[in-house]
């Protein structure tokens, strides 16, 4: 029998990640102002973010050197094990291959540190002295609030308010790392008095809460805003995560036929997938690469594939996305990480030339692989995870009725030990699926910008 666990070396962690810019055949189109709708240049996003990370956006440059510091932090937690399921291969009866890798592994539970911890660092080198975020579950916030400690920043986060209330061991993670932690929408900001004035008793969204973050920097001369998605900085930071897979499935003596990972902005995807779509691209690999999102918020498979803005109020500047319109708000699933309007760019235009395919599951489907997931293997995904778990069982029992030795790599994001309550709720029985909301996503489709 091989290896279960396959573990890199500190020595072995990949020292710069990748950009996928460089090896696309057809060019992302251009970021768009939100007023004069042409084209942004550095300095229109200067106000937002330090220059090092702007020039990461718009790089052409395949590999960028991780910053030592960064790699420093980064061993912390990395590299991270890429883990066989033999246990839920057995339970599911398969002769396909389960690999998951696993990013639960950092201090706060998630991939996201991969990136909050290299953009904590460009901002301290150009003297940020605080950054402003938001988050919704508080997976983001919880990174960010740690990498900020780390490099002696101040962190301020603009939590969802109905997280605020309803998950606060996230809240404490945050504070405890020093942030200071404020639901939204809140009366610090022009663009959370709006949203009180209109609905008193909102429950704020994503989209609120990024839009009370950006104010507060592009209105602060040395405070600096941090996006934990979405951005192609942000998922050229993730892909340490396939790089490290890479070697690892080397390791293993193994190729996936397929790849998978669960989307709510795209970055955890992107940073596994992306490192193997190159191998598709250049070496012409044969994988399928799969994006998992909730049916409550369905962007790829249901939203339209335009330039839309980032966030509710209409302050960040126009992306070229899938979206299901700036002012969509998703039902409450536990799946907190996975409620955002739209997609990264990259990830829409991947999928746009039919590179990766998406599918969309109910959350209810979701739990039911996530118990059986821990019940095999241990360990408990977050909800976000367990659409990507919920994937990969899906092609496990696939390859079981085609008689197929599939081998099936899916980007573990999280484990769900703050997300208890959902687990209760689903063992209980009393969690229940949304209907896609055809005519809420419609009537937010029709204020979308104009452009061109
Ligand atoms: C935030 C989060 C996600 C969704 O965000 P992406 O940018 O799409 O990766 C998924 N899983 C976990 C555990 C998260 O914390």
């Amino acid at each position: 029998m091989g290896q279960t666990k396959i573990i890199l070396s500190e020595r072995e962690m990949p020292t710069q990640w990748y950009n996928i810019v460089a090896d696309l055949p057809f060019p992302p189109p251009p970021v768009l102002h939100p007023m004069t709708k042409q084209p942004v240049g550095p300095d229109d996003l200067a106000p937002l973010f330090p220059m090092a990370l702007i020039q990461q956006e718009v790089s052409t440059e395949r590999y960028i050197d991780i910053p030592e510091e960064v790699q420093e932090i980064y061993k912390l937690w990395r590299p991270t094990p890429l883990i066989r399921a033999r246990r839920l291969e057995k339970m599911l009866d398969t002769p396909a291959h389960i690999y998951y890798k696993y990013e639960g592994v950092s201090p706060p539970g998630s991939h996201k540190p991969n990136t909050a911890v290299a953009q904590a660092y460009y901002n301290k080198v150009e003297g940020t002295k605080r950054l402003t975020t938001e988050t919704g579950a508080g997976q983001w916030g919880s990174a960010l609030a740690m990498a900020c400690r780390f490099f002696d920043i101040e962190c301020k986060v603009y939590m969802v308010k109905v997280s605020y209330h309803q998950k606060p061991y996230r809240r404490v993670l945050m504070e405890t790392w020093g942030a200071t932690v404020i639901p939204s929408p809140s009366e610090e900001t022009q663009a959370g008095r709006r949203i009180l004035e209109q609905d008193p008793e909102s429950p704020g969204s994503l989209g609120i809460a990024i839009s009370e973050a950006v104010e507060e920097a592009a209105t602060h001369e040395d405070v600096k805003y941090s996006l934990g998605s979405v951005l192609n900085h942000v998922l050229m930071h993730q892909t340490i995560i396939g790089l490290e897979a890479l070697k690892q499935m080397e390791a293993a003596g193994e190729y996936p036929d397929v790849v998978i990972g669960c989307v709510g902005g795209g970055s955890n995807f992107a940073g596994l997938a992306f490192p193997f779509v190159r191998e598709k691209l250049v070496n012409d690999r044969q994988t399928r690469i799969i994006a998992v999102e909730p049916t409550a918020c369905p962007s790829l498979t249901r939203g339209i594939y335009a330039y839309d803005f980032g966030d509710t109020a209409q302050m960040t500047p126009l992306v070229k996305m899938h979206t299901l319109g700036h002012d969509f708000v998703p039902a409450g699933i536990h799946a907190g990480g996975l409620r955002y309007h739209g997609m990264a760019p990259l990830v829409s235009l991947l999928f746009e030339h039919g590179l990766i395919e998406a599918r969309a599951y109910g959350q209810v489907k979701c739990f039911e692989a996530a118990v059986q997931f821990a019940q095999a293997e241990g360990i408990i995904p977050a909800p976000e995870t367990a659409h990507a778990v919920r994937a990969a069982v899906d092609e496990a029992i696939a390859a079981r009725e085609a008689g197929e030795a599939r081998v099936i790599l899916f980007n573990f994001s999280g484990h769900g030990f703050f997300d208890l309550s959902a687990y209760d709720a689903y063992l209980r029985g009393e969690l229940v699926d949304y209907e896609y909301p055809m005519e809420k996503i419609r009537e937010a489709l029709e204020r979308l910008p104009k452009v061109g």
